[in-house]
């Protein structure tokens, strides 16, 4: 019987992989196995441990990956996949290929520096520390990626099919719907990925995609995400504050670092910056872009003009490419990053990791954070257990390579930055559903949001809604 079994991303919100069998329970023979996201488990110990286990089925019995965005959490375990034996095809939109072209080789050199960081200074309990992919085996995976265009049917097998729908989250970001014919019977299956904003309204500034998630979808199955299922974004506009709070470190001669993460929400930010600059908020005080990935993304997004916003279309027509901009520095080599830390005078920093889980980032924090006139701004969401969440917590210190670092400077959030729709907006979304989905299972979230959205949805829309749990199989009847 065919089945759905959640490797990923139930009860916490990394590691997105569901897999999809059309067999029995064992996998037997004959059965077309495939994964809807194939994400990187990060954050805690307890759930990264989980990127080193083999799944229950084995990668070579696994005949395609369908991949609804580039973010590493949805896409960060193919190269995994590729050298655990995988060698079917990835599903993908073309953004999402061309982000990934970038973003998976970045994550392989991240891992490759971890291991070698640790063996250097013999800090792993592992010994020798080895990365869960190179930098190598990120870029032999990209060979198996097949551009899919949205809304175009596509066969996997004589019993699935599958298209891509607008999901409005980041640059390419799509949902699955699904129609598998089983037992004589044709069910609709839809994975949500990640949902973007709804609304396009004026406290969400600048949203890079033009599209709200595709409206008037049907399922029998809905797996959906609920990373803000119990949280509301502030609905009030971020920049003045944003101004304030740069301006304040400023006059004390303080620098603020943004981590970010490189792909879409740094680029938003430089543009913000730009205009508060423009309009007089903000002094033209020197910013550093400070991430080898954020030019290569620039020239990303200017190839995919189809997908923009108004506001972009508007902000791109005025000011141009960043890489442009006078006062801007974007600094590509380990050279160019190292000068940064020698700037004594009040500057802005954008750097990755988003979620402090690596990268340049850390150099960063590990020389300010130490320092009260300083100014760490959190414009993205942390994921529990990351170190970003733990400073952003307000913890007094925090563990970078191994090392115990004071928290002295300031730190801030910005909410409204996000690509994810809050509560509010996933019910406007939900609604426009034409009927009930028979079953829907909420993955992509922490339990606690998870449960939450479940007690809404099933409240206000009189739904029936479960909390997907790690491991749990779903037998599609
Ligand atoms: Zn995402």
């Amino acid at each position: 019987m065919a089945y759905i079994q959640f490797l990923g991303a139930a009860g916490t919100v990394t590691g997105s992989k569901h897999l999809i069998s059309t067999g029995s329970d064992s996998g037997g023979s004959g059965a077309f196995q495939a994964l809807i996201d194939c994400g990187m488990f990060q954050g805690p110990k307890e759930w990264r441990e989980r990127n080193w286990r083999d799944m229950p089925v084995p990668a070579r019995q696994i005949n395609a990956v369908v991949l609804t965005h580039a973010h590493i959490d949805h896409c960060g375990w193919i190269p995994r996949l590729v050298k655990g034996g995988f060698r079917g095809p990835i599903y993908a939109t073309p953004a999402t290929i061309d982000l990934c072209g970038i973003l998976l080789p970045d994550s392989g050199h991240l891992q490759e520096e971890d291991a070698a960081f640790y063996n250097k200074f013999k800090k792993s309990k592992h010994d020798p520390a080895l990365p869960l992919y190179t930098l190598e085996e990120a870029q032999e995976s990209l060979q198996y990626f097949r551009a899919v265009q949205f809304g175009e049917t596509h066969q996997l097998c004589p019993e699935i099919s599958f298209r891509f729908v607008r999901a409005a989250h980041i640059l390419g970001s799509s949902m699955v719907e699904l129609t598998l014919r089983t037992n004589g019977q044709t069910r609709r299956l839809l994975f949500t990925g990640d949902i973007g904003r709804v609304r396009n309204h004026d406290v969400a500034p600048g949203k890079v995609v033009r599209f709200g998630p595709t409206e008037g979808e049907t399922a029998d199955i809905l797996v959906m995400e609920s990373t803000y299922g119990n949280r509301q974004h502030p609905t009030t506009d971020a920049r003045p504050e944003l101004a304030a709070l740069i301006r304040h470190t400023v006059e004390r001669g303080g620098s603020v670092i943004v981590p970010a993460f490189a792909v879409e929400r740094t680029q938003k930010f430089l543009f913000m910056l730009m205009e508060l600059m423009q309009s007089g908020q903000l002094p033209p005080i020197p910013v550093f872009c400070d991430s080898p990935m954020a030019i290569k993304a620039v020239e990303i997004f200017m190839k995919h003009k189809e997908e923009y916003s108004e506001e972009t279309r508007r902000l791109l027509g005025q000011y141009g490419s960043p890489i442009e901009w006078p006062g801007f520095t974007f600094a590509l080599t380990a050279e160019q990053s190292m000068k940064i830390n020698r700037v004594r005078t009040p500057s802005i920093i954008v750097s990755s990791s988003g979620m402090v889980t690596g990268g340049r980032i850390l150099h960063h924090l590990t020389q300010r954070l130490p320092d009260p006139r300083n100014t760490v701004v959190f414009i993205g969401f942390q994921a529990p257990g990351t170190r970003g969440f733990i400073i952003k917590s307000g913890a007094p210190e925090v563990k970078i390579f191994g090392d115990i670092v004071p928290i002295r400077a300031q730190v801030a959030a910005i909410e409204q930055f996000s690509d994810h729709a809050d509560t509010p907006e996933l019910l406007q979304w939900l609604h426009t559903f034409p009927r009930k989905p028979p079953a829907t299972y909420l993955v992509h979230g922490e339990p606690a949001a998870s449960s939450q959205l479940r007690d809404t949805m099933t409240k206000e829309l009189g739904w029936n809604v479960q909390a997907a749990q790690w491991m749990q199989k779903v037998q599609i009847i």
